[in-house]
């Protein structure tokens, strides 16, 4: 069993990763103030598979949970689905100290995350993320969010959980094309922070491939503790924190280009990192060596590194609407080494041209 712990200015949470994690929520919530009745909610991928075994360890441990799956995907992720689980959570009568439970992906825990800041003006809120992207990503750092006609995420509110736990065993279900997209956020880690982890990530990459679970548990723990150390020193995303966005400004016009349909988060950031390292490598941060090394490792993880047919100019208006474009100017994440990176605000149009010319 790995643990992470999570130290904020004025909560700090634990995330355990642990084998059959899922059996031991009931057990790990012993300790918290939390009443009774439970919320769980999942999609209905993920419920056939793993909530009798939530729902198992709950009652053992002495709580009443009721179980609410919503359609897989991003679409659940309304106000409109909200909605629904403020109506079952007030009918089921949750109080201040029921606990919401999140298990799944990046969705449910988003969604169910959102509900818990919001019902009562917060109940506690328990995360069992289910994917790659979620146990290394979105379990950390307290971003829950809903999705609005005009944009993604535009609705939501920093929140923290109570307690993470992460089941590498829940990964042997996940479609491959799933776990290669949690992969591209693992390798972004080792690129901003830790060039030991990227080298481990090469010599590793077939039991990670495998699934083995031992491997897993590993590189969930290291992501988990670079994450965990950003967010503590920047929970808001003043500073700091934005190198998390390495390989996500161009992702995400990657992503909105393709309709969000055509590349999923992790493959557009894999695209995005591809982009991010030629940028740093033509302003004369990073060596060709490095950009190759990254290019390597992307291949290894079959992940892609260009989305053949985009056009340059579609890209790049998406770039200039992207929300974090603070005054008009982007703040770029850029190599500066494997395991190194810098923000830059001071990029040139014509140099971000000339790398996503490279990457289409
Ligand atoms: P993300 O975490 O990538 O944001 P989603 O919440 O959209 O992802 O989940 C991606 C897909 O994987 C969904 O269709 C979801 O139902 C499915 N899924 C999540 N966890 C598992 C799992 N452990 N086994 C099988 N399918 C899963
Ligand atoms: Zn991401």
């Amino acid at each position: 069993m790995v643990e992470v712990k999570v130290d904020l200015a004025d909560h700090s949470y634990t995330i355990h990763i642990l084998a059959d994690g899922i059996s031991q929520v009931g057990q790990l919530l012993k300790g918290l103030p939390l009443s009774g009745k439970a919320l769980v909610v999942t999609d209905e991928n993920v419920c056939p598979l793993y909530a009798d075994k939530l729902t198992g360890s709950l009652a053992a441990a002495g709580f009443h949970p009721a179980v609410i799956a919503v359609p897989p995907g991003e679409s659940s992720k309304s106000l409109a689905t909200a909605d629904m689980l403020y109506t079952q959570a007030i009918t089921l009568g949750l109080d201040r100290k029921s606990p919401i439970i999140a298990l799944g992906g990046g969705v449910v825990g988003d969604l169910a995350g959102f509900v818990a800041a919001t019902y009562l003006r917060g109940v506690p809120f328990i995360q069992v993320p289910t994917t790659l992207l979620a146990q290394v990503d979105s379990s950390v750092g307290g971003k829950t969010a809903v999705n609005h006609s005009l944009g993604k995420n535009l609705i939501g509110a920093f929140y923290q959980p109570g307690l993470v736990v992460i089941d590498p065993l829940a990964l042997s279900t996940l479609p491959e094309r799933e776990l290669k997209a949690g992969l591209a956020e693992v390798v972004k880690y080792g690129v901003i922070a830790d060039n030991t982890f990227f080298r481990y990530l090469n010599d590793r990459a077939g039991a990670i491939l495998a699934r083995d679970p031992a491997t897993l548990a590993e590189i969930i723990g290291r992501c988990c503790k670079i994450k965990a150390d950003v967010v503590a020193q920047d929970e808001r995303e003043t500073s700091l924190r934005m190198i998390l966005n390495f390989g996500h400004t161009i992702g995400h016009a990657v992503e909105a280009v393709g309709g969000y349909s055509e590349y999923n988060h992790g493959e557009a950031v894999a695209v995005g990192m591809h982009a991010a390292a030629l940028i740093s490598q033509s302003l004369g941060l990073c060596s060709s060596e490095d950009v190759i090394e990254l290019k390597q490792l992307l291949n290894r993880m079959g992940l892609p590194l260009a989305a053949p047919g985009y056009r340059p100019g579609e890209l790049f208006s998406y770039l200039v609407r992207d929300k974090k474009v603070i005054s008009g100017k982007i703040n770029w994440v850029l190599m500066t080494g494997i395991g190194q990176v810098k923000i830059s605000r001071e990029v040139t149009e014509v140099t971000v041209r000339a790398a996503l010319e490279q990457v289409i």
